[in-house]
């Protein structure tokens, strides 16, 4: 966990008036005095060493109540002063708790051990305090082979000058004593390193069998561009794409003439233009006698896929059809069936287009929008319904560079990294909720000049219903508030025929203030729409604050972003809140959600391929891994895969990092 120093400490025999000294002890009392000059607080404690009984004071620190008990040993350095009442004393010094080793028992026989070195405080383990624990592991490096087998090839080893395994184990738990502390309490000692750098090694090695191996695959068809494609795309295109788009384009299609599947995440911020590059690939497979499907994870984003898609493709010869859970059953039977005979090339749909019943005559590419709103299994399900298709994943969700390597290591990853030209930048405020009445008149006033809002109302699921409540309330006010215009509310709560009538309404200009619970997160297009309000913004997630104000912005009107908060306000949704207001970049935006919630949080589960890792630091080694993985490259390239590293990676590689087997 850390690293203590007990490498320099004084006696307290040695304490001279007027110079800085280092002691440590136990903590013999302590206790908080009250002065009488107001708001003046004294904390006094009598710490023991070997020499005897030392005293301590600390000036309007009441706090250390809740910091030092009896029994404690610490670690103190700071200035000694002479001062009446009370003789030599500690003023204010530095203090450090160190682990609580007393409960271990005796030290007498293991000196040199737990002091007088720089030692290693572990993390409890059941009923095990670090002591036992130092103890138990300085026992069995002891007991180490004197040849150790080292999986680290040789040349790699000798290329960053990194120890043998041996030595890096010995030195990672007992660094030798001239090691400076902030090294291997940054972990960042040359036995770390070398013990971090095998872990993110051996971690990419498997990644890039794995994606070798996918490699040698071969789809059973071959897509083949030519000039009747591109005019065919120059086509339906309604605008100029975006250099950005356009990069993104070429590495798909480059993909897509490989003879091995493509598996690509494509991803940008909101409103980057994302969908009209996978049309365009679409097209292209499409154009080769290909079907296509393109799955979004709502009824209504696919809807809206759907009628932009058909719109595109009005002049084209291609037959573009939905499939969702609604609508009537004889018509979804006569889709399925169109499906299945070749009929439809182009398939728009929800989580519906890999039930059992749906089939495909020739489905050359998947679509898959927004993948994070869906399992592994889904997306596994639906490349199942062709043979070696292509997969396109894309999402607004961007993975934090610090990421990208690791939790779609086996993807490659196109970024849009533009908006489409015109955009302006969201005016984003944080209003504090005293002052909503401002935002309201800033609403109406908006309003008046045509545009359209959204309110958005966190739905937590614990209080579900008196959110629900105070949602369906607002809408009220709101109405009243603002005569002469429609307001609207849609809530997860309602049956879903029920809120796409609302929102096709909102969408379509009839309804100008929408109401909402945060259904609305993902996907909708509304030029319109140019106000955000969010209620309660301290309880989003970052990610989701951005996502929900990506909602406007669309069109030609300068766009607007109210983040209206609760006091008080906890220090991370500060900085939550900050962030967002501050910056209208995505990549920024994951990149503070990444420090604020780490890794394993921020991108959930195990299946999303955040692998477990022991002493490696996704956010702290993110150099090393950049390093581990062109190293684990070479050897891959350079066929220098020897049997043992084989052995290792067979040996659960996919246990030991946590993958469950991604689509
Ligand atoms: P997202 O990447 O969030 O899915 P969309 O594909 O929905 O974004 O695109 C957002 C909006 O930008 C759409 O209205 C789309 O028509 C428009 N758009 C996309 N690319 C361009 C472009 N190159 N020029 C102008 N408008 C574009
Ligand atoms: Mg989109």
């Amino acid at each position: 966990m850390r690293y203590e120093d007990r490498s320099r400490r004084q006696s307290s025999a040695e304490l001279q008036p007027d110079a800085m000294a280092a002691v440590s002890g136990e903590v013999v009392s302590c206790s908080l005095r009250r002065t009488r000059r107001r708001g003046f607080s004294l904390f006094e404690m009598l710490v023991r060493d070997e020499a005897g009984i030392f005293r301590v004071v600390f000036m309007n620190q009441p706090f250390l109540e809740d910091v030092f008990v009896a029994g404690q040993l610490v670690a103190l350095f700071g200035k000694v002063e002479w001062r009446t009442p009370g003789g030599l004393q500690l003023v204010n010094p530095q203090y450090e708790v160190l682990s609580d080793d007393a409960e271990d028992g005796e030290t007498s026989a293991e000196d040199g051990l737990h002091t007088g070195r720089i030692v290693p405080v572990y993390e409890r383990v059941g009923s095990m305090g670090t002591k036992l624990l130092r103890r138990l592991v300085a026992q069995l490096l002891s007991e180490l082979p004197a040849e150790l087998e080292d999986v680290l090839p040789a040349t790699i080893r000798a290329r960053y000058r990194l120890p043998s395994r041996r030595t890096a184990l010995l030195q990672a738990h007992f660094p030798p004593s001239e090691t400076p502390l902030e090294e291997v309490n940054g972990f960042r000692s040359i036995a770390q390193t070398r013990l971090i750098f095998e872990e993110l090694f051996l971690f990419q090695l498997g990644l890039g069998r794995r994606r070798q191996l996918r490699d040698a695959d071969t789809k059973p068809h071959v897509i083949t561009i030519d000039d009747r494609i591109r005019d065919s795309a120059r086509a339906v295109l309604p605008f100029a794409l975006t250099n950005s788009q356009k990069q993104a384009l070429r590495a798909i299609v480059d993909d897509l003439r490989r003879p091995s599947p493509m598996n690509r995440l494509l991803q940008g911020d909101v409103g980057c233009g994302k969908t009209i590059v996978a049309l365009l690939a679409a097209l292209v497979a499409m154009e080769n006698d290909l079907q296509v499907a393109f799955m979004a994870p709502t009824e209504l984003l696919a809807e809206q896929h759907f009628l932009t898609i058909r719109r595109l493709l009005m002049s084209s010869r291609f037959t573009v059809a939905s499939l969702t859970g609604g609508g009537r059953a004889a018509k979804r039977r006569s889709t399925i069936a169109a499906i299945e005979s070749g009929v439809v090339d182009l398939v728009v749909g929800t989580h519906a287009l890999v039930q059992e019943t749906v089939r495909f005559k020739r489905l050359g590419l998947c679509v898959i929008d927004e993948q994070h709103r869906f399992g592994v299994l889904q997306r596994a399900t639906l490349r199942e319904k062709g043979h070696q298709p292509d997969v396109l994943v894309m999402t607004a969700t961007p993975i934090p560079r610090t990421l990208a390597l690791t939790a779609y290591g086996d993807l490659d990853v196109s970024t849009i990294r533009e908006l489409p030209p015109g955009r302006r930048p969201i005016k984003t405020k944080l209003v504090p909720e005293s002052r909503r009445d401002d935002v309201y008149s800033f609403v109406q006033r908006r309003l008046k000049e045509g545009r359209q809002a959204y309110v958005v109302y966190p739905l937590v699921e614990e209080s579900e219903r008196s959110d629900l409540k105070a949602a369906t309330g607002m809408a009220e006010t709101l109405a009243s508030l603002m005569p002469g215009h429609e307001v609207g509310l849609v809530h997860g709560r309602m049956p879903a025929d029920e809120r796409d009538r609302i929102m096709r309404a909102f969408a379509a200009g009839s309804i100008h203030l929408l109401v909402a619970t945060t259904v609305i997160e993902v996907g909708v297009d509304v030029p319109n729409a140019n106000v955000m309000v969010i209620e309660h913004a301290e309880r989003f997630g970052l990610a989701q604050l951005h996502q929900l104000r990506g909602r406007v912005g669309r069109g030609r009107h300068q766009s607007y972003c109210r983040l209206i908060y609760q006091r008080p306000l906890g220090e991370t949704a500060r900085a939550r809140l900050k962030a967002v207001a501050a910056t209208a970049d995505g990549f920024e935006i994951a990149e503070t959600d990444l420090q604020l919630r780490g890794p394993g949080e921020m991108l959930g589960t195990r299946q999303s391929g955040v692998p477990t890792l022991r002493v490696a630091n996704l956010l702290r080694d993110h150099t090393l891994m950049d390093t581990a993985r062109k190293e684990a490259m070479r050897v891959l390239q350079d066929g220098a895969m020897t049997e043992q590293l084989l052995r290792h990676l067979d040996d659960g590689w996919t246990v030991r990092f946590g993958f469950a087997e991604v689509g």
